[in-house]
């Protein structure tokens, strides 16, 4: 297998679980030296544990949603390496809660994190790419929001399409110093966040999907290495979505059509 992201360092946000530890070790059988961030030390540890055996990783402890945690990231990360290639925002909560009950607190908190922390993280990052001639930075945005709906993730949906929104402008405003954008849009991929909602969920989710199975948090990882790439290098202000087909049914009918065989 060509490896994608040789020479590369990159940090990856949330990452001591679920997609964000997918995306890590993608990368780092990439051939990246990879950061991974979180709140969590002990869990931040323990996935730097388990994927040392694919490369050079290490942590940071950061919450992205407090601004001053996020410049301390950056900085750390340059003094530890020395320069950053790869931004991968993809720290992110899921809350559910329905529009009557939801609180300002609620709407505010879920903005915070994963808009504002994305917004900060990448400007925090210009500066540094700009020095070096360019840079990639690669987004989780989600399925919800930008195409789809679901009872009770009105405000996950608003942020997960307000980053898209945010990543657009971004392209064109960044493209003049070598710096290209791009998001990946999950489906249902089964993290520690995603199984915690239960297995009925998991099952329901798995019947509405044409390929049958959640996905897995490296398929993600893949479609971020290739933008991170320069096998992407005419790419910026793109997404892709990566959910097995589950966008493409017009009713749970189109699924359940008999083939002759
Ligand atoms: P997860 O299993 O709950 O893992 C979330 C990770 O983010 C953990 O490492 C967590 O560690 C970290 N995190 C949470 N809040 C943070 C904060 N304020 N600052 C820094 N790190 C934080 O979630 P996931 O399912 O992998 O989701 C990751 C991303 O994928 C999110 O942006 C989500 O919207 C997106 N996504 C997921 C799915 C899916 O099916 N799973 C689908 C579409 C999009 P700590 O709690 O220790 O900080």
């Amino acid at each position: 297998m060509k490896r994608l992201l040789e020479e590369k360092y990159a940090i990856v946000t949330g990452a001591s679980k679920g997609i964000g530890k997918g995306i890590a070790k993608t990368f780092l059988d990439h051939g990246a030296t990879v950061v991974i961030t979180g709140r969590t030390e002990k869990d931040l540890k323990a996935a730097v544990e388990e994927l040392s055996a694919h490369g050079p990783i290490s942590y940071i402890v950061a919450d992205v949603s407090k601004a001053d945690e996020i410049k301390t990231m950056i900085s750390t990360f340059i003094e530890r390496h020395g320069r950053l290639d790869i931004l991968c925002s993809n720290a992110g909560i899921f809350p559910m809660s329905l529009i009557e009950n939801m609180s300002e607190e609620e709407w505010d908190y879920i903005n915070t994190v994963n808009v504002k922390g994305m917004f900060l993280a990448v400007k925090e990052c210009i500066p540094l790419m700009k020095k070096q001639g360019g840079g990639n930075i690669v987004i989780t945005s989600s399925i919800t929001g930008p195409i789809t709906g679901f009872t009770g993730w009105s405000h996950y949906g608003a942020t997960k399409a307000a980053q898209l929104g945010f990543m657009r402008s971004a392209a064109i405003e960044l493209a003049r110093y070598g710096i290209r954008i791009n998001a990946v849009q999950p489906g249902n991929i089964a993290t520690e966040g995603l199984l915690s909602m239960g297995e009925d969920y998991a099952n329901t989710m798995k019947k509405s999907i044409p390929l049958g199975t959640l996905g897995e948090p490296e398929d993600i990882g893949n479609a971020m290495a290739f933008l991170a790439s320069d096998l992407a290098k005419f790419i910026t202000g793109q997404t892709i979505v990566v959910d097995g087909g589950q966008i493409l049914p017009e009713s749970s009918d189109a699924m359940e059509v008999p083939i002759e065989e």
